[in-house]
């Protein structure tokens, strides 16, 4: 595939992202790293090839969208990651942001519930060194089989935080979840404190593609 090459003018355009997402506040190191290690645009259809590393947000195919660039950044720095934490993510969507994770050092694993998306982003992430377990699946039942997870990330707009979701976390753990009904949502971030108490906070305004449930073909 031709926009599998990654070049000098790539990485140029990747390290003025890496400035943008300072400027914005990120100032975490390895994740600026970890942007300066994957390439966006192999991502995204050749055609946006130009614009792969502009702070937006664009169509995967099947109605989705690829989350813009700090919206990623924003939500991996909400999740504090060590090295070796077990990550799930709800929304595998372009897996772009299943790469970053995967960079950082965590062992994820991705559920997505449109089966074209969930093929194309395994084959996407065939080129990098990482080994993600992806699922086609319904984030709202989470992954039980590989739980509880250090931290749960949702990379999609949920109605409420899925009870599910909860339970599969560690204690001690953090989600990271945009709630809300209508097209914008509040960032929360929820520590689970023991089995039946958690802390919320929230951290600003998003627009995300809704989550919802059961899978498509
Ligand atoms: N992390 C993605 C963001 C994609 S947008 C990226 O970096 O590209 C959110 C994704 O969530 C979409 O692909 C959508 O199909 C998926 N999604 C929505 N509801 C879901 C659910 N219940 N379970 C799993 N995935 C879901």
């Amino acid at each position: 595939m031709n926009h599998l090459k990654d070049t000098f003018k790539h990485k140029g355009m990747r390290n003025i992202l890496i400035n943008e997402l300072k400027e914005k506040g990120i100032n975490n190191q390895d994740i600026l790293n970890a942007f300066e290690k994957i390439p966006r645009h192999f991502f995204l259809d050749l055609a946006f090839e130009e614009q792969a590393y502009s702070n937006m947000a664009f169509q995967i195919g099947s109605g989705q969208t690829i989350s813009h660039p700090y919206t990623v950044a924003f939500q991996t720095d909400l999740l504090e990651i060590e090295k070796g934490d077990k990550i799930l993510e709800i929304g595998t969507g372009s897996g772009f942001q299943t790469c970053i994770l995967c960079a950082l050092g965590s062992k994820v694993f991705s559920i997505e519930r449109h089966r074209d998306l969930h093929l194309k982003a395994k084959q996407i992430i065939h080129h990098f060194n990482f080994n993600p377990k992806l699922f086609f699946g319904d984030g709202y039942q989470g992954n039980q089989s590989y739980a509880p997870y250090d931290k749960i990330l949702v990379t999609c707009g949920a109605p409420e935080i899925p009870a599910e979701l909860k339970k599969q976390l560690k204690v001690g753990g953090i989600m990271v979840i945009p709630v809300g009904e209508g097209v914008e949502q509040k960032m929360i971030k929820l520590t689970k404190l023991n089995d039946d108490e958690f802390n919320l906070r929230e951290y600003g305004t998003f627009k995300f593609v809704p989550m919802l449930e059961r899978t498509v073909k």
